[in-house]
């Protein structure tokens, strides 16, 4: 058998979901970069698998190891039979204030000193890396995931993460996963998360973490709205391809990219099902963002904010919120929202904001509370839950009430980047 080739068996619900629209999508994403798009297919499609328990993990890697090694000199992804969090955090609940920065468009862009754009200087040491330079690569971001280690900044430049706090130790190995309630029946599409999210990170023009999706079923003039973000999957298939292992889930459940270890290689972005991801193409601070990168969770690691030229970004949950006291259990967008309809907080926890919210609604509701999560049926589990109904696959998007422009935001990131939203249409029907 050839080692490169698909061995899941046929599962007709992810040939569904990447089909051959999502093909072609994907391969010209992958394409734009200078990586191996045929790869990015294969390995997207069996990374469904694996999610879905049609393929073991272990076959997964092995299927995919020679492949990887040839187009990227390393291999980092998760072997093992579950995706293990990486390390917990070495520096748990710490004492400030979650600040916005105040500008970010002075600052220079990491990977700009020598006037070489980041994704190209990026690209060029994968790409170019023999034996050699990939394992000097691998050992820099090995040493960086050490607990307690030296954060070493990988592409960046150093930054020493603290040691942890002796007496903080079990908070930091609490089995948390945080995640969001999301009331589909109180959102009136005002775009104040959309706003507080961009605001909070600089977010570049037509990027949207949290972006408010309008829908109308057919044979109804109803206008429904939906918030879509990533989902921080527990069972993360843009986690299960990344070759980098910049792409993780932290110990509390947050999906994460560390922008010091990402080479924009952009197989997350095709693997993950729900099109959250936004590749930063250009200079942030010319496209009315700014790279914030600055910002460092409590670990140490490079994971806020608007992303630098050539990096992956997402909706992180907020890491460095969920690192203070004052601000665990909150997000920007939560906190924006004047309508009670985004809780979040620690599934895991029945006294949680989130599952109070459930179990009032519940009660209010006379115990018929309808819940769902997106592409449940994938088995990512995705720790976002709605209440309500979720869209059929004949809904078609449609103007909100309330224009991204009035915000002063672009609507649609085709408008200001690149790139599909394949999401909507393989939730929803085709568009
Ligand atoms: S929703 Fe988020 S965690 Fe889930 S696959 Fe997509 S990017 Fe990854
Ligand atoms: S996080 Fe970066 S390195 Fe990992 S798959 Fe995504 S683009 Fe590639």
């Amino acid at each position: 058998m050839n080692r490169d080739e698909s061995s899941g068996p046929p599962a007709d619900i992810v040939d569904e979901v990447f089909d051959a629209a999502w093909e072609a999508e994907a391969r010209r994403t992958v394409a734009e970069v200078g990586f191996d798009p045929g790869l990015a297919v294969r390995v997207a499609r069996d990374a469904l698998r694996v999610a879905r328990g049609d393929l073991s993990p272990a076959q997964f890697h092995e299927t995919y190891h020679a492949a990887y090694m040839r187009a990227f000199g390393m291999d980092l992804r998760p072997s093992g039979e579950e995706d293990a969090s990486q390390p917990e955090t070495s520096q748990d609940l710490v004492e400030f204030r979650i600040t916005v920065p105040e500008s970010p468009a002075g600052a220079d862009l990491p990977g700009d000193d020598d006037g070489t754009p980041a994704l190209v200087s990026r690209r060029t040491a994968v790409k170019a890396a023999g034996a050699g330079a990939a394992a000097l690569l691998l050992a820099q971001m090995a040493g960086a995931w050490l607990p307690g280690a030296a954060a070493d900044g990988g592409a960046h430049g150093g930054h020493q993460a603290a040691p942890p706090p002796a007496d903080q130790s079990t908070k930091a190995s609490g089995k948390r996963q945080m995640g969001m309630v999301i009331d589909l029946e109180k959102c009136d599409g005002c775009l104040f998360c959309v706003n507080a999210c961009r605001q909070a990170y600089s977010l570049t023009d037509g990027v949207h973490w949290i972006y408010v999706f309008a829908y109308k079923e057919p044979d109804s003039p109803d206008v429904h709205l939906l918030p879509r973000l990533c989902n921080h999957c527990s069972n993360a298939p843009c986690v299960k391809v990344c070759p980098t292992t910049a792409r993780h889930r932290r110990s509390d459940g947050l999906v994460l990219t560390d922008y010091d270890v990402c080479i924009g290689c952009r197989y997350c972005q095709v693997a993950c099902p729900y099109g959250v991801n936004y590749f930063q193409w250009g200079d942030p601070k010319k496209n009315g963002g700014g790279y914030t990168g600055e910002r460092r969770d409590a670990r140490g690691r490079s994971v806020v904010g608007d992303p630098p030229r050539g990096v992956m970004g997402k909706c992180t949950f907020c890491p460095l919120r969920q690192d203070s006291h004052h601000e665990q259990g909150t997000t920007n967008c939560a906190l924006a929202c004047p309508h009670d309809v985004l809780h979040y907080g620690d599934l895991n926890d029945p006294q949680s904001e989130p599952n109070l919210y459930l179990e009032r609604r519940r009660q209010e509701l006379g115990g018929r509370l309808r819940t769902f999560r997106l592409l449940e049926d994938l088995g990512t589990k995705p720790n976002v839950i709605y209440i309500g109904a979720p869209p059929s696959k004949k809904a078609k998007e449609v103007p909100g009430p309330v224009a991204y422009e009035d915000w002063g935001l672009v609507h649609r990131r085709r408008d200001a980047l690149e790139g599909p939203e394949p999401w909507f249409r393989r939730l929803a029907g085709g568009k």
